[in-house]
């Protein structure tokens, strides 16, 4: 990344250009996002900033649609292709409202987990679009279901274990018509790849074996509601790194669609795929997280489909999917500006040097002072080394804490001096080693706990770039630090994983914003409110007519206050007693109390983000 690609190529997916050395988006007219983020910042918003972009939700639907649209053609299918969206994905109304409408032409639907999931959709899915519902069921959820069906939404509860088949057949017996169709989740042997691999299995939490299945067959056929069983089911995990799993999962399934066809299910019609199509999140090829297009997965899907059921002499299904990340990953851009670098501290008038310095310092500076590209390497080498010799003599008694001073400063100052200096024409391998000794630390004004949780708990990466200098060769192998009080909230430079480049930049004159790309994928529910910072200001990016764009929907993040309040405190408890604390102090001057009672009043109505 010492070229300042940031990898674009890899997991932008076209989505940006760069223009003029800033991020754009790569759309007719080509705004810059740092220009978006200007307007916001100019109306008062600071902080992190959540951006959604409702054109990236239309492409990845429009790509889905068609590319299994396209296989359908090539293979000569004919059973027909639908999709939903799985809410717990996001729930987001800045993202919900958006992706029904924009599905609305296709008549793509939502999936539900839970009751709360279940009864979003009923509000929001586009009536006749399917609603699927998976997860485990109480009778109470069951019964929502059967309402959804009785007003009017084309509904499959999908079962995810016999006791649950038996509540439904029990409020079948209470309930109106239309009733909900009924979904089997099947438990295959084959199971998915990746961190998240867990949802497929043998010893996956969910699903019926085939015993079971035969069971379901049994007691719908006695309840009279066979013809209300359509759709099997399975899911083998999310983010699906390789094409391989799903192919054996596919073939599982298809026979086992075939199987039940064969034993009455006359009006089993479709297979659910579940979610899992993978988003490539990585800035490097090394470490790129995905095998195959989406295209492949189309193709091979419909292909093995077709051929299970050709060679059963069986109806070819009809396809459903339920993927949720690769819809939504990349509608949202996390922003966030950087506020700190900690080595700026470290300038040449710092220097103290004394009359008679330690020997170990004068050859420091001389180092320093005669630094240039043909030994920049090596004088780069010897500084560090350097520098644990100062400390140890420190430690020892020998050098004074001016001296340690001195010499913290020389070795940030030749470090600064040499990087730009290495370019790319030395060993690249020994520079990102180097590079790993000499990174930069990055204060970046949001939380790690709650814009990019699934880097915390997985270790998942996610684009980091900065929004402008792109026509500047980034120099500082840097690691990000959020402003949580918590050491995990780092992302490490890592010369394997992470070689993330920034500029050296001087935070008292300019910005320098970086941008979390594909974070529109399960970050923000997971998103905790570690240290009470919230979830950040958003806004809805839409593209206008004449080209240009238009800030919509903004939700500013949560104050205070009401983040307290959302954790059960008693928010005017907590006003009073900071009141009659002030009272009751040492000053005597009510107008310094009444002034400081102000100001808390503001910090209280804000929120917890730096200015
Ligand atoms: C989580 C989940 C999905 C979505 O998975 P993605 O990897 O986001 O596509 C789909 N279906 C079920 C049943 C799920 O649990």
């Amino acid at each position: 990344m010492l070229n300042n690609s940031y990898g674009f190529s890899i997991w932008g997916n076209s989505n940006f250009m760069v223009e003029d050395g800033k991020i754009c988006l790569n759309t007719d007219f080509k705004p810059a996002l740092i220009d978006i983020v200007k307007d916001l910042r100019n109306d008062g918003y600071m902080g992190p900033l959540l951006l959604r972009f409702p054109h990236l939700i239309k492409k990845q639907i429009v790509e889905i649609y068609t590319n299994f649209e396209r296989a359908k053609k090539e293979f000569d299918y004919s059973g027909n292709f639908q999709a939903v969206f799985p809410l717990k994905v996001n729930q987001y109304p800045g993202f919900v409202k958006n992706l029904v409408e924009l599905g609305k032409p296709f008549n793509y639907g939502l999936e539900a987990g839970s009751k709360a999931e279940l009864l979003l959709a009923m509000a929001y899915n586009n009536l006749g679009a399917p609603i699927t519902v998976n997860g485990f069921k109480d009778k109470e959820l069951i019964n929502i279901g059967f309402i959804a069906s009785e007003m009017g939404h084309d509904i499959t509860l999908t079962i995810e274990g016999l006791s649950e088949l038996e509540a439904i057949i029990e409020t079948a017996k209470e309930r109106f018509t239309p009733k909900p169709n009924i979904g089997l989740r099947i438990r295959l042997h084959s199971s998915g790849s990746g961190i998240w691999q867990k949802s497929g299995g043998i010893n996956s939490k969910f699903g019926l074996t085939s015993t079971e299945l035969i069971e379901a067959i049994n007691l719908l056929k006695e309840a009279n509601l066979l013809d209300k069983f359509t759709m099997i089911h399975f899911h083998i995990g999310s983010q699906i790194n390789e094409i391989h799993p799903l192919k054996k999962a596919l073939t599982e399934a298809g026979n086992i669609y075939a199987e039940l066809v064969k034993m009455g299910a006359n009006n089993l019609k479709a297979i659910n795929l579940g979610g899992g199509l993978a988003v490539e999140y990585s800035q490097t090829k090394e470490n790129s997280e995905r095998n195959y297009t989406l295209r492949e997965y189309a193709n091979d899907v419909t292909f093995l489909l077709k051929s299970i059921a050709n060679h059963k002499k069986v109806s070819e299904p009809n396809i459903f999917i339920e993927s949720g990340r690769y819809v939504a990953a990349s509608h949202a851009v996390l922003i966030a500006p950087v506020i700190e670098l900690f080595s700026q501290e470290y300038a040449e008038s710092k220097l103290l040097l004394k009359e008679k310095n330690p020997p170990i310092i004068d050859e420091l500076y001389d180092l320093y002072k005669n630094l240039k590209p043909a030994n920049a390497l090596e004088y780069l080498h010897d500084a560090i080394a350097h520098m644990e010799s100062v400390l140890t003599l420190f430690d020892l008694g020998y050098v004074d804490l001016t001296d340690r001073s001195n010499g913290e400063i020389l070795v940030h100052l030749i470090m600064k001096k040499s990087i730009p200096m290495l370019g790319n024409k030395q060993n690249f391998g020994d520079i990102l080693k180097i590079q790993n000794e000499v990174q930069e630390r990055y204060l970046v004004n949001f939380s790690m706990f709650q814009s990019l949780p699934d880097f915390w708990g997985l270790k998942q990466h996610f684009p980091i770039v900065p929004l402008d200098r792109l026509d500047e060769r980034p120099t500082r192998s840097a690691s990000i630090w959020d402003i949580t009080c918590d050491s995990d909230g780092e992302i490490g430079f890592d010369e394997r994983t992470n070689p993330l480049f920034l500029h050296d930049i001087d935070v008292e004159k300019e910005d320098y914003f970086l941008g979390f790309f594909l974070v529109g994928a399960y970050q923000e529910v997971l998103g905790m409110d570690h240290n009470l910072f919230t979830h950040p200001t958003e806004a809805t990016i839409t593209l206008n007519e004449n080209g240009g764009y238009e800030i919509k929907d903004i939700i500013e993040a949560q104050s205070v206050l009401d983040i307290l309040e959302d954790m059960d405190y008693n928010v005017s408890d907590i006003q009073e007693i900071l009141n009659s604390r002030i009272e009751e102090s040492n000053l005597v001057d009510e107008k310094q109390k009444k002034h400081i009672l102000g100001e808390l009043y503001l910090f209280l109505n804000d929120n917890c983000y730096l200015k």
